[in-house]
């Protein structure tokens, strides 16, 4: 459900192990959490992990690849109001050159942002009655945040720190993924 937009330079390298979440029952998981990592440990994980289980295949340990600082993490609607601005493909796929990027920034800036805004959102359910016998008319089930041109405006200047850093380390393409 998120957009991450990086350049195409290599990652911090290696993975750090971490225990499973399909095995959190087991003592073994807080141990790992508390950073002992013995065969003992291992082998408890491995009691309480799912055998199905898509990212330890019955391990109860995933390998968690390491976050690399020079890229930029949106929820997907948020990626793609930042796409539309910069006059990208507005998919959730994609690459260009740094250069292409660059100059998309700099016209990003000298655009209206309030066209690419989204005002918070609340929803709301049907009335419900109050432990004190009042009624509430209209609950409120969620709040969906929004997008100001404050934190779009934030995203850009980020966005534009990936690549400058990225450029200065000789990348060569902006990607998201
Ligand atoms: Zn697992």
């Amino acid at each position: 459900m998120s957009i991450t937009f990086a350049t195409d330079l290599p990652g911090p390298p290696g993975t750090d192990d971490s225990p499973c979440l399909c095995a959190q029952m087991t003592l073994g998981f807080v141990s790992m959490m508390r950073g002992l990592d013995t065969p003992a440990v291992r082998a408890n994980l491995a009691t309480g992990a799912d055998a199905g289980c898509p990212s330890c295949g019955g391990a109860g340990v995933e390998r968690v690849p390491r976050e690399n600082p020079l890229c930029l993490n949106l929820a997907n609607d948020n990626a793609f109001r930042l796409l539309a601005l910069l006059g990208l493909p507005v998919t959730p796929l994609g690459e260009c050159s740094i250069a292409h990027a660059r100059r998309a920034l700099l016209r990003a800036r000298n655009v209206d942002l309030g066209n690419h805004v989204r005002d918070d959102e609340v929803v709301q359910g049907t009335p419900c009655e109050r432990e004190d016998g009042t009624v509430e008319l209209r609950p409120i089930r969620a709040w969906i945040r929004g997008l100001s041109v404050d934190r779009l405006a934030g995203y850009v200047e980020r966005l534009d720190a990936v690549v400058r850093t990225g450029e200065a380390a000789r990348a060569t393409k902006l990607v998201w993924y």
